[in-house]
């Protein structure tokens, strides 16, 4: 790569880049395999940990699609009486005699002898027969059985998230237990001698801690059991005993005190009693990231301090990793492009986000504006903001109008019905 001279550039060497730490995470992490029976009621969340196949077809019958009659579309010239009725629920009489209809509504099961039902609105009725305006042809408005799905045909695939769709979709075939994938257990802290709780007063030099109500935000999922292991200090001591609490979880996340200066205990430990890498990540904010595996083959993140670096790396690096665990596959999303609004100064040589919101101008087109200041202490401006600008490695920033790569929040929820 050929880096701007030093000064206008901000690459560090030993930096790697966002996909190859991705890709390292990716190729240690254990996966999941453990799985338990639910019932469907409570499976909400959850991530399927067998195939499903369809035990039935479905629709089971001939079902009409309006309210109408059936009818033999051979007949429609003629006037038909009226001879029987099916209802949803009160299937009619399979044969009708020639020159009858039966009157029909929507879902009932349709008689072996009709082959079309008309739309009730395509029909005069005459004294207990119907004439029919607008003849139909064969199978209209008839849904076939297994139209939606055929029996023993796979419904669900191993590692499907278990939304509204998805559950309607098993009720709708009589499921009413499912295999999924036993909850993820996180366990996760914080570290920090200046870090108190929200009911406690601040004395000088110390703040709140943001980390935590942040992660534990960030990974609620009904797929995910999380155990709060509070505030860590920054002592060898207290950091091992953290760790020893967090034995059962399958992954451990902390924040803060990976950073190599004189608080960088989290390492010294898990040397100790696992394995440890820091990565420097080529990206802003962010750098750097700690990931390895703590006593009994835990996976563990040791993410930044500053809480927008915690919540961009949780992002970026421990979501993909937890679908991961999880047996789910990768998101997937579009590339967003759109107008940026206003200016962004940066130097090449990291990929940089920035906080933005995409918002509709006084001309009615899409645009994205950054949200105020964007050091990574800065909590107001995430609040603020329904995506990030992603600018890549190479730039040296952006001007109005410039078209520029945005990732919507929503690009990182499951986005499940
Ligand atoms: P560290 O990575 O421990 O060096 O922390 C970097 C910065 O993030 C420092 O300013 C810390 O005070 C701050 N920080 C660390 N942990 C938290 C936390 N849980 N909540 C809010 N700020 C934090
Ligand atoms: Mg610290």
């Amino acid at each position: 790569m050929n880096l701007p001279p030093r000064a206008e550039c901000d690459a560090d060497p030993n930096a790697i880049s966002i996909e190859e730490a991705r890709e390292r995470i990716a190729n240690t992490l254990p996966f999941l395999m453990t799985s338990e029976v639910l019932t469907c009621d409570s499976a909400y969340g959850r991530i399927c940990a067998d195939d499903v196949r369809s035990p039935i077809s479905v629709p089971p019958f001939r079902a009409s699609a309006m309210d109408g009659y059936a009818v033999r579309c051979s007949e429609v010239d003629s006037t038909l009486s009226i001879t029987g009725q099916s209802f949803a629920g009160h299937p009619g009489p399979d044969s009708m005699p020639a020159g009858s209809c039966q009157r029909i509504t929507t879902g009932a099961r349709v008689p072996n002898d009709a082959d079309a039902v008309v739309q009730q609105e395509n029909t005069d009725k005459v004294e207990g027969a119907i004439v029919i305006r607008k003849a139909p042809t064969s199978g209209l408005n008839i849904r076939p059985p297994g139209s939606d799905s055929q029996a023993g045909a796979r419904l669900i695939q191993t590692g499907t998230l278990l939304g509204a769709a998805q559950l309607a979709l098993l009720a709708a075939h009589g499921i009413d237990k499912i295999q999924v994938r036993k909850q993820l257990h996180i366990a996760l802290f914080s570290t920090g001698d200046e870090l108190s709780e929200p009911q406690q007063s601040l004395s000088p030099g110390r703040i709140y801690d943001a980390n935590r109500p942040l992660l534990k935000a960030m990974f609620a999922s009904p797929a995910i059991r999380i155990t709060d292991l509070g505030i860590c200090s920054d002592n060898e001591i207290d950091i091992e005993s953290t760790l020893f609490g967090a034995r059962g979880a399958d992954l451990v996340i902390s924040s803060g005190g990976v950073s190599v200066g004189d608080a960088d205990h989290v390492r010294a430990v898990l040397e100790r009693v696992g394995s440890v890498d820091i990565w420097k990540i080529a990206m802003k904010p962010g750098r750097p990231l700690t990931f390895g595996f703590s006593q009994s083959n835990q996976a563990y993140f040791g993410l930044p301090g500053n809480p927008v670096s915690a919540a961009l790396t949780g992002l970026l690096f421990v979501k993909p990793a937890i679908r991961r665990m999880l047996g789910m596959t990768p998101l997937e999303n579009p590339p967003i492009q759109l107008p940026l609004h206003g200016q962004i100064s940066k130097l090449p040589g990291r990929v940089e986000f920035q906080r933005a919101t995409m918002q509709i101008d006084e001309d009615g087109e899409w645009q994205v504006f950054t949200t105020g200041l964007q050091d990574s202490h800065v909590l107001t401006s995430l609040h603020r903001a329904n995506c990030l600008i992603k600018l890549p490695l190479g730039s040296s920033g952006a001007n109005s109008g410039d078209i520029v790569h945005v990732i919507p929040f929503l690009h990182f929820s499951d986005g499940i019905l």
